[in-house]
């Protein structure tokens, strides 16, 4: 199984649920989420295809990359910052830089919030994001479900109703 930047971004907002994805529980809800992130980045951005590259590296595919300025672009849909963005842009960047690309950045956009938040990767950086890795590696590989995180955290996660029926 290849490590990806959504699997980054679950890892730091909830462990269950990168357990229960992996083990390929999905929920209805999920596509939907899936279908207005992408509907999101056309509205916001329509005029900036032209520059930007798809690319996917080590069976990560990352939507907007530009070659030119080596800067990863990531839209959020999100209406409040979350370190699990920023933790999934450092991971991009972990991967070029381990592919060759040196000096990357990334710059992570909240439409909503009208803000931006740029992203760097420092060498020293390299062991926190490999721990990372290696700690999903552990996750994925136990046969053990991880704990729920509390509750406040949960309402817009798509396996709400599956952890929280039986308290509803
Ligand atoms: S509902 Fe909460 S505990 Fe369950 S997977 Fe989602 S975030 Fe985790």
């Amino acid at each position: 199984m290849n490590v990806t930047g959504s699997l980054i971004g679950m890892y730091h907002i909830c462990k269950r649920e990168l357990w229960l994805h992996v083990n390929h529980i999905r929920m209805e809800h999920n596509s939907e989420l899936v279908a207005q992130g992408k509907q999101l980045h056309e509205q916001a951005y329509p005029q900036r295809a032209e520059r930007y590259r798809e690319i996917t590296l080590d069976g990560s595919k990352i939507d907007f990359y530009d070659p030119y300025d080596k800067v990863i672009h990531e839209i959020k849909k999100s209406d409040k910052f979350e370190h699990s963005h920023i933790a999934q842009v450092q991971f991009y960047l972990y991967l070029l830089r381990k592919n060759g690309v040196e000096g990357a950045t990334g710059l992570i956009e909240y439409p909503k919030l009208r803000q931006t938040e740029r992203v760097q990767l420092e060498e020293a950086d390299v062991p926190m994001v490999e721990s990372w890795i290696r700690d999903i590696e552990r996750i994925v590989e136990s046969e053990q479900c991880p704990g729920r995180i509390e509750k406040s955290k949960c309402r817009s996660c798509s396996y709400f109703d599956f952890c929280w029926i039986e308290e509803e």
